[in-house]
């Protein structure tokens, strides 16, 4: 935590967004997850900027973790997007001017539109995008255009708790907030690896656990590093959650724990629930048998549960992205419900949202089952929105969710497809399937800020470049409906603009009136002037008293939590603690969950479940975080994890690679065996791409189901089938620019500090590696060692004292990484470095560290293992030792973790 901040100096801006006098220090918002941490922002001068959390945001207190603190490691403008791009008849990507690119948007929309009308045009968004942004290009398509077909990435990770707070709430309102998890007594984490996904919220639970005694269970199919620090562990079997929760509402039932009152005067449904909660899981012993989980440890969770006033139950992607994620979402509440421990302090239900601006886009409708400001498509809400904006051609019904519309892309019935911020041709299940729809579409255009990721390599007609995080100016709102500002602290490079801005000139461009807002404020007071427009407190979702504020004020706004209703200054941080809900009859309802089953059965043929989720230092699809060296040290490749005894069915050990195949498509992991992961489960995380790595598109593998209310993807359960896949060598190739390494062998890209580093393997004999330096490199200063009877082979490429380029390959894996990186990174080497080079040995005598733990400090695993061997034998002691751990705190759990395991974890 800073001491002093710096007071913030905050400039206004004109309409292309651009800093008009040059701050110094900026107060902003991460643009990684929900947690949504404040961000002091301070320019170098020299492109980039030193990064600090903000220590009055009442999100982070002053904390960042690994991904926020490295920020500054992310502001370079390599391959980004300067200029918009037009594709010709020839199929080239020319530069063109924005009036070109706009103008073909526009009239390629209106065209496609008049000849086939508004449903064969789409627009899909991102959770990253500002809520201004989001805002415009709404207002575009459901006002404007006439077409609801609009979604955003968001439906891939919090859909399912939009429908199930929507069905129990009347709206999707979060009921509590942060400082609940400060003073609840027992904390629940559901389908969350927060240790990992939400580190600054997991460490504020974890203070709660050692300053008052709070307990913590988890509920996972997989030990994470959240469950290192858990009470109680629940490694239930995939699927199963709203099994547990019918159980456990039978239990508070059956053991008193209900409050009746509550329930009799503020909810409505209870005894239906109840029933088929009786119907399903009557018993402990028949809540065992459906979840997999040992009666004992079911007893503990249910009397914890009952016997602790003070809960919160928080849940996040293992609840929301399946098949029956809504219904899970509903198990959850109604057993808040039942005990009136909803919207008060210390008690209540709790989403994590997965990303920064998922909640912002939700409050403008950016999901295409909603219209604007939490209004549905009820015919008096379509008129209302149709009134505030004298909108022409309003949408009048739902338009088609993420998954849907790619298959409709794919069907020919969208033509014209506007992608955002975002990469569904890696991202969506089934990704292969929807790239290839993309090739379909008679207008495909990309908005984003890096010039390459898998759909803008899917060839879009014109590309627009967007402005990104430290360029960007507008709103987000985190996990507990609080709105920040994200400010610019940088000018825009080249010609990008905001996104917001781009919406509305195409608006304009396509004749509509309504689009000409001169600067972001603008756009923000039109969307708190429809919140509150004939609302009479009957809608959750208001900013009223928001409406009217000045540029100044706009500017300057503090992180605020909503609703704030006209004539108010100040938000509300928990609701329906006085049983008050948005629903007609002002009660919350019980929703009775259908009976747990996966979409997908194994089978012989793929006789595992995969599971997918993210890794402590990588974000999305890697866009950002995988230009940070420092964040590429804690896991640097794509992998699958195992477990033991599945690993031997399946012939595989421990650092093997395997062809991991689903019914819809196949990758090659590397394999890590590990008893974190229950037999009959895989887990692979979804960073990669193929502009990250040869062969490790996780969406490719996953099935397209979805949940029937939300239209989320089961994206943790496809079955899937792994076999060994064996390579010559192994080995590391280091260079000052990207490349594509030769055969088709594998390979992951990481940055590196100076370049990018490919761990590598491969069936390529020495003449294919010799010929791939010197056509790529130089052919006057290669060196070179061969050792043909062990399989070695290590050349490295100058330019006068400067590495250009080095390739390990041999039998082991990646021997010298370490100790060439440390030489790589310099401008130049010395005589005795440069003999020294191919012998993977540095000269200091520094063996490889093994995977960084710590990415704050660069500590390695191996250093932690051996103080651990050493006689350290707390998190503490070993931050004593090696400052690991003690800045941000997110490798916490696994240095625990190495403890527990007496430091041989590798
Ligand atoms: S927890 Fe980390 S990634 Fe999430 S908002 Fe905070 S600093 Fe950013």
């Amino acid at each position: 935590m800073l001491d002093e901040a710096p007071a913030p100096v905050v400039a206004q801006r004109s309409r292309d967004n651009r800093p008009a006098k040059c701050a110094t220090t900026t107060k902003t918002t991460c643009p990684y997850c929900g947690v949504g941490c404040g961000v002091l922002a301070t320019p170098d001068g020299a492109g980039g900027a030193k990064i600090a959390g903000d220590p009055n945001h009442p999100a982070n207190f002053g904390r960042l973790c690994s991904k926020g603190s490295v920020l500054d490691e992310t502001l370079a403008l390599e391959g980004r997007l300067l200029h918009p791009m037009m594709r010709d008849a020839e199929g080239e990507l020319h530069r063109a001017s924005w009036d070109e690119a706009l103008d073909r948007v526009a009239r390629e929309f209106a065209r496609i539109i008049a000849r086939d009308g508004p449903n064969a045009v789409a627009i899909y968004l991102s959770g990253q995008l500002l809520t201004e942004d989001y805002y415009v290009a709404n207002k575009l398509m459901k006002g404007f255009i006439g077409s609801s077909n609009v979604d955003t990435n968001s439906r891939l990770c919090m859909a399912s708790t939009v429908a199930g707070q929507r069905r129990a709430f009347g709206f999707d309102t979060v009921p509590g907030c942060y400082e609940d998890l400060d003073c609840a007594d027992l904390i629940v984490l559901v389908g969350s690896n927060a240790a990992w996904c939400h580190p600054i919220l997991y460490q504020r639970m974890l203070r709660n656990k050692q300053g008052r005694g709070a307990k913590i269970v988890v509920i996972d199919p997989r030990k994470t590093a959240t469950s290192e620090e858990a009470d109680l562990f629940l490694g239930i079997a995939p699927g199963m959650d709203q099994a547990l929760f019918c159980g456990l509402l039978v239990h508070l039932a059956r053991s008193g724990a209900l409050d009746q009152d509550f329930v009799r005067r503020h909810t409505a449904g209870f005894d239906e629930t109840l029933a088929r909660a009786r119907a399903l899981t009557p018993s402990i012993a028949a809540t065992a048998a459906i979840t997999g989980l040992r009666e004992c440890d079911i007893a503990v969770f249910f009397e914890m549960f009952a016997a602790t006033p003070s809960t919160v139950t928080c849940f996040s992607q293992g609840v929301n992205q399946s098949a029956q994620g809504t219904d899970k979402v509903n198990a959850i509440i109604n057993c808040h419900l039942a005990t009136g421990r909803i919207g008060k302090p210390g008690a209540s239900p709790f989403s994590l949202t997965g990303q920064p601006n998922a909640m912002g886009g939700r409050e403008v409708g950016g999901l295409a089952n909603q219209l604007a400001a939490h209004m549905g498509f009820e015919p008096e809400s379509v008129d209302r929105v149709r009134r505030f904006w004298n909108a022409p051609r309003m949408a009048a019904r739902e338009g088609h969710k993420a998954v849907q519309m790619f298959d409709a892309v794919a069907r020919g019935e969208i033509k014209a497809l506007w992608v955002i911020g975002t990469n569904p041709a890696a991202s969506l299940p089934n990704a292969d399937a929807a790239r290839a729809a993309l090739g379909k579409l008679e207008l495909f255009v990309v908005s984003d800020n890096v010039f390459s990721n898998d759909t803008i390599n899917a060839r879009p007609h014109v590309l627009l470049p967007a402005q990104a995080w430290g360029e960007k100016d507008g709103t987000v709102t985190n996990s507990e409906r609080r709105i920040s500002r994200q400010r610019a602290f940088a000018p825009a490079p080249g010609e990008a603009r905001a996104d917001w801005l781009i919406f509305s000139q195409v608006g304009e461009r396509m004749g509509f009136s309504g689009f000409d807002f001169p600067q972001v404020a603008d756009v923000f007071r039109e969307h708190a002037a429809l919140s509150a427009f004939e609302n009479d407190g009957s809608r959750d979702f208001e900013l009223g008293g928001l409406a009217g504020l000045s540029d100044e004020v706009y500017d300057a706004l503090e992180p605020t939590q909503w609703p704030i209703r006209a004539g108010e200054t100040k938000g509300r941080a928990r609701l329906f603690g006085d049983g008050d809900f948005f629903t007609p009859g002002r009660r919350a309802r019980f929703v009775a969950p259908e009976p747990p089953a996966l979409k997908t059965k194994t089978s012989r043929l793929y006789p595992l479940r995969l599971n997918t989720g993210r890794v402590r230092d990588q974000w999305h699809t890697m866009t950002r975080t995988g230009s940070s060296p420092r964040l590429a040290r804690h896991l640097p490749e794509p992998f699958i994890e195992i477990n033991g005894a599945d690993a031997r069915l399946f012939s595989l050990t421990d650092g093997d690679f395997a062809r991991v195949s689903t019914e819809w498509g196949a990758c090659v992991l590397r394999v890590i065996v590990t008893d974190r992961q229950p037999r009959g489960l895989v887990f692979a995380p979804i960073h990669w791409t193929d502009a990250t790595s040869s062969n490790a598109r996780i969406g490719a593998l996953v099935a397209p189901f979805t949940d029937p209310i939300s239209g989320q993807p089961e994206t943790k359960a496809t079955p899937v089938a792994l076999t060994p896949c064996a390579f010559s060598s192994n080995g590391f190739l280091l260079s000052r620019r990207t490349v594509i390494p030769p055969d088709d062998g594998w390979w992951a890209r990481v940055a590196i500090p100076g370049g990018w580093g490919y761990k590598i393997a491969s069936n390529a004999a020495p003449p294919s590696w010799r010929d791939f330096l010197t056509d790529g490199f130089s052919r006057e200063d290669v060196v070179e060692y061969v050792d043909d009877a062990r399989g070695i082979f290590r050349a490295a490429a100058f330019d006068g004292d400067r590495l250009e380029c080095v390739v390990f390959i041999g039998p082991d894996p990646d021997p010298g990484w370490e100790a060439t990186l440390k030489v790589f990174h310099q401008d130049s080497i010395t005589a005795p470095q440069r003999a020294s080079l191919l012998s993977g040995r540095s000269r200091d005598g520094a063996a490889d560290c093994g995977p960084v733990i710590c990415a704050c400090f660069g500590v390695g695993a191996e250093a932690i293992e051996a103080a651990i061997a050493g006689g350290c034998a707390s998190p503490a002691a070993i931050g004593e030792k090696l400052r690991a751990g003690t800045n941000c705190g997110s490798c916490v759990p696994e240095i625990r973790r190495l403890i527990a395991i007496g430091g041989s974890a590798h």
